[in-house]
């Protein structure tokens, strides 16, 4: 069955997303540039309880960050 509730890290989806719940830890990685986190993220519903479009509308941290990041429209 697939997961539900808050999206954790070592969930298949977040690995191959590279998903953390601290946009900091993913410094290493080459997409990530400082200041992009899910609060700013195309993706993110902070209407529907902080949840993901990517990830069936379930909660990220608002923090967090993943390689599937794109900026919200302007
Ligand atoms: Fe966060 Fe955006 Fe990735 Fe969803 S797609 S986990 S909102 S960075």
């Amino acid at each position: 069955t697939a997961p539900t509730g808050e999206v954790e890290e070592d969930e298949t989806q977040a690995k191959a997303l590279n998903y953390v719940r601290k946009a900091s830890d993913a410094k290493d990685n080459p997409k990530y540039k400082e200041g992009n986190t899910c609060n700013n993220c195309m993706f993110f519903e902070p209407t529907k309880n902080n949840g993901c479009t990517l990830f069936a509308g379930r909660r990220v941290e608002q923090g967090g960050w993943c390689a599937a990041w794109n900026p919200k429209p302007a």
